[in-house]
Order: structure tokens, then sequence, then C-alpha cells
């Protein structure tokens, strides 16, 4: 029988972002229900047996880096450490093997990491550490910028303005990441590793307004390493969790969300596919994709302006990933042994990389040297496998429209994922037959069907380039997380400041809702 019941927040999808979000009105004493799709909460940061039993993967997020300069977690504010929340540095942070044989591995120690780029370019090693420094000054005002509701603080731009040299950051932020990679580093290694570090929130490396990927991604990595939670990704929804049914409030998983109740002009509730009824007092907010959303109130709810926005947005580069259970490790060949990162990845050159953005553009799924992220989260956790097994997860980068219609991955998905191993094979061969002992292949459509929130391949929020970074989102209309229909807020990478594991729109959207209740974010943490 279909069930009607009533809490004081209802929210509709369980990313971290709106976990994050529910846990702080969770503080604040209001109760929430939390309804998610999928069988599992977390969405894009589950931990999930994707291959063989005792094999934990990350379906989608692995690096937790963004999230590591959040007053979440910088203050604890929920206390998510208590709740076995931990994370795991690991050293090397990174491992880029070359075509030519040689390769390029960033330790924590930024010195190592400097002589590592000196066998290249001694200037460019000079450059790097340059570079680390110069971001280290302005890394506080972009943060600031966001952990900042918009509206509640100056544009990026003129707090960047408010510092000394903060010109120059303008002109650096409107550029693109190749603009300032080209214009700093000499050597083509140097730029095919930096560029490869710019693209790992998948924005285009030409696209005017992702020019402060060039310093952001690197930098972070080099403070934070390749940061990962002990357990797999889904341990910080875990803890989210437990702050949330801690606070009186539930979460159910296997509910899907079809429709808004709008009642004289105020979202009071939502509907799910089973037919159950959820009633919201106070409020409801959303992490459904902003494309969904508005088919699920009538059509005259939402003004013209709002659905230009939402009409326009596009979505960004998809990704396509293959999870493996494995034997052993994986390992590349090194002059002093073995080396088995955590994070690696095969930009091939600089202009493979650049030319990335020209194959999506094209709908091409281009299978020659493809550029790859590859990870190996037991090379530190043991955890996550068998005694002596590993898991392994090999991203590439594709168009989600396709020749043939986005249905056609179906079709292709094998053969794109025997390639992606095949190129991976020629930097560590010895990943063969016999030491895999399983594998599920992910295709864009795939993820989109696993998360609606991907959608079309939106997987780091979409809508890349200037209104990712920010410039354009505000004016969109919905960056605010007051969406035009009363009652009804939105939070996940559709909002500021978009994507990735930052739990930044989260606690931003927290923060607007409870100043909308008369009530303050950090007297709810104080408390
Ligand atoms: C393959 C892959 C690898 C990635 N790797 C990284 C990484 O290493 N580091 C990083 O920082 N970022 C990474 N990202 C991006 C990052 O994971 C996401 O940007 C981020 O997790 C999005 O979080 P979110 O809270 O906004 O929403 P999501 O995690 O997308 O959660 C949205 C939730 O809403 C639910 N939902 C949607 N519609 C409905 C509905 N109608 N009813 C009920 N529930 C609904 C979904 O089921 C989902 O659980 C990766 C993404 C992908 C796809």
């Amino acid at each position: 029988m279909a069930l009607r019941e009533t809490f004081d927040v209802v929210v509709a999808g369980a990313g971290h972002n709106s976990l994050i979000a529910a846990a702080y009105l969770a503080r604040a004493g209001l109760r929430c229900l939390v309804l998610d799709a999928r069988p599992v909460v977390g969405g894009d940061t589950a931990t999930e047996e994707l291959t063989l039993p005792g094999f934990l993967h990350d379906s989608c997020s692995t690096a937790h880096n963004l999230i590591q300069t959040s007053p979440t977690l910088r203050d604890d504010e929920l206390g998510l450490f208590e709740l076995g929340l931990e994370y795991l540095y690991p050293d090397p942070v990174a491992h880029v093997p070359f075509p030519d044989g040689t390769s390029i591995t960033q330790w924590r120690d930024i010195d190592r990491t400097c002589d590592e780029l000196a066998r290249f370019s001694v200037r460019d090693a000079a450059a790097y550490r340059r570079l680390i420094d110069e971001y280290a000054a302005i890394a506080p005002v972009v943060g600031a910028y966001r952990y900042t509701p918009i509206g509640w603080g100056p544009s990026l731009g003129d707090a960047l303005l408010a510092r000394d040299g903060g010109a120059r950051w303008v002109r650096r932020a409107a550029g693109s990441a190749w603009e300032a990679i080209a214009a700093t580093f000499e050597e083509e290694h140097v730029r095919a590793f930096m560029a490869w570090m710019a693209f790992m929130t998948i924005q285009p490396l030409e696209q005017p307004g992702t020019g402060l990927n060039a310093y952001s991604l690197v930098f972070g990595r080099q403070r934070h390493s390749w940061v990962v939670p002990r357990g797999g990704s889904g341990a910080l929804p875990a803890a989210l969790a437990r702050v949330i049914e801690a606070g009186g409030g539930q979460l159910r998983t296997g509910e899907r969300v079809t429709g808004l109740c709008i009642e004289h002009g105020r979202c009071v509730g939502v509907e799910t596919e089973l037919g159950d009824r959820y009633d919201a007092t106070r409020a409801v907010l959303s992490t459904i994709h902003v494309k969904h959303l508005l088919e699920m109130a009538p059509a005259a709810s939402w003004d013209d302006g709002f659905r230009y926005a939402i009409d326009s947005w596009q979505p960004g580069i998809a990704m396509f990933v293959t999870h493996y259970a494995l034997r052993g490790p994986l390992e590349y060949p090194g002059d002093a042994g073995p080396v088995r990162p955590l994070a690696s990845g095969t930009p091939v050159s600089s202009l493979r990389m650049r030319d990335l953005e020209v194959d999506v553009r094209r709908g091409r799924v281009a299978l020659d040297d493809p550029p790859l992220l590859v990870l190996c989260p037991t090379a530190l956790d043991a955890s996550r496998a068998p005694a002596g097994a590993h898991t392994l997860k090999v991203v590439g980068f594709h168009p989600y429209d396709i020749e043939g219609g986005a249905r056609r991955w179906d079709e292709i998905a094998d053969e794109v994922s025997d390639a992606h191993l095949a190129h991976l094979r020629r930097y560590a061969p010895g990943l063969t037959d016999e030491t895999i002992l399983a594998r599920s292949v992910h295709s864009p459509i795939d993820l989109e069907r696993a998360n609606a929130h991907n959608w079309h391949g939106s997987c780091h929020g979409g809508d890349s380039g200037p209104a990712q970074s920010g410039a354009l989102r505000p004016a969109a209309g919905w960056a605010t997380h007051r969406m035009p229909i009363d009652g009804l807020y939105q939070t996940g990478s559709t909002t500021h400041p978009g994507g990735s594991v930052s739990g930044a729109p989260g606690r931003n959207a927290a923060m607007v809702m409870l100043a909308d209740f008369g009530l303050d974010l950090g007297e709810v943490v104080a408390r």
C-alpha cells in the first residue's frame, strides 16, 4: 500500500551534497527524509561490489581532494571523523608514464617532485615550484568563494582584484588551462603531465574560463596528495547518513521521485515511482538533475528565465569506466624497481590531451592512444579487496552523444573497454589476462542509467567552461539554491560551485535554507 508521511524537510536524492545539507539540517533539529532512486546512498560517491564478492569498487569518484578544504572536514563541523571517516594520503601522489619509456612521478615532497621534473627541464622544475607557491597565496580566496553561497560574498573576480597582483589572477582565470600551461612550461613531457593534471575535473583544456584549473588541481594534489577515504568513497556518505539518523532523520533507497507536489504555488512534498507521497512542512531539497526537475512540476510553475537557463544547459565531457578485480597490484616498470601508485595516467602528449575536447565536440570515439586515468586504491588500502587481491578503475573520456545515438554505446562498450586495456598494457605489461579475475564495464549511458544526475555525461556538473567555473552560473538563476517555486531548494553539482566531491553545494544550500528558517549555520554547528 502506498505510504503518506510528513517530515520537516524532504530531500530528493542522496548524493554527498544533499547528505551534507541534510546533516546540517538534522543538526539544527529538523526531521529530514532522504530519498534516493538507487539501491545505495552516496550517488557518485558510492562504493559497491561491482565485480566479485569482497572487491569494493568506487563506482565513480575516488579522490576526495576538493572537500579537504571544506569547513565540513577542515573544522570537522559534523563530527564525521568520530563516526569512522578517515583519509589516506598516498605517496607517490601520481605516476605518469610516457610512450617513449620515460615517466614523471609526483611525490608528496615537493623537492622530490621538482627533481623528477628537472630530469626533463631545470627551468620547468623551478616554474613548478613557483606555480605552487603563487597559487598558495590565492587558494584561500578561491576556497572562500566556493564555500560561500552566491550573493553572500563578492564575485570571484572582485575577491581576486582585492588582493595584491589580483588582476593577474583575473586574467589567468578568464583564459584557458592550456594557455597557462603553455605560458609557464617549455618541455613537452612536463606540459603533458600538467595538462593531464589540469584535466582532472574533466573541463576542456582549451576552453576560456578554465585557467585556474592549471593551478588548483596540481596544487591540491601537491598539498593533499590523491587523498582517499579508508574503505572507499562510500565512507563519506556512510558517516553523513549516521549524522542524519542521529538527528531523527531517515534515508530510504529504491525510491525514485517522479513529481513535486505544488499547492497554492508552494512545493509541499514529493511523489515517488512507488506511489508514495511525502509531505514537507518546511521545504523540499532536490539534487535531481535540473533537466529532469523541470518536468516534475506543472509548466506554469517555472518562469521563462529559469526555463531558458535549463533548456540551454550543456552536459560536460562524459566518462567511460572499467572496474577490474585483480589477483595482484598494478605495476609500472621503474628504474629503481616497480612503481605501484594509487593514481596514474596516460596523457600520451599535450596535444592528445587537447584533442579530447575536439573529439567530444565532434561525437568521435577516438581509440588511438586514449588518455586514461587509472586508480588502484588497494595500493594503499588493503581493506577494499580480499587478501593480496586488488581493485582497479580505468577511466577514459569520450562523448555521450555519438554517431548512431547514445544507445550505440551498448554495442561498442566492450570494444572500447578492450582498447583502453590494450593501451594501458603498453605501460603496465604485467596486467595480463591471468592477473584479471573479472571486469565490469560502464559506458557513459550506463553511468547515466545508474545515476540520473549524471545527465548525458554531466558527471562533474556539466555546463563546462565559464559556467562551471562560476562566471555564468550565477546568471542562470538557480545558483542561490532557492528555486522559482516557494519551498523548493536545489543542491548538488548543478549548483554553485559545481561538480566533484567538494561538499560545497551541499553546505552552501544548508546555509541558505537555515537562513530562510531564521537559523545560522555557524550557531547550529556550535551547539
Ligand atoms: C566515473 C566518475 C568518476 C569521478 N571521479 C571523481 C573523483 O575522483 N573525484 C571527484 O572529486 N569527483 C569525481 N567525480 C565527480 C563527482 O563524483 C560528482 O561530481 C559528485 O559526486 C556529485 O555529487 P552530487 O552530490 O552533486 O550528486 P550525485 O552524487 O550525482 O548524487 C545525486 C543522487 O540523486 C539521485 N537522484 C537523481 N534523480 C533522482 C530522482 N528522481 N529520485 C530520487 N533520487 C534521484 C541519484 O540516484 C544520486 O544518488 C566522478 C564522477 C564520475 C561519474
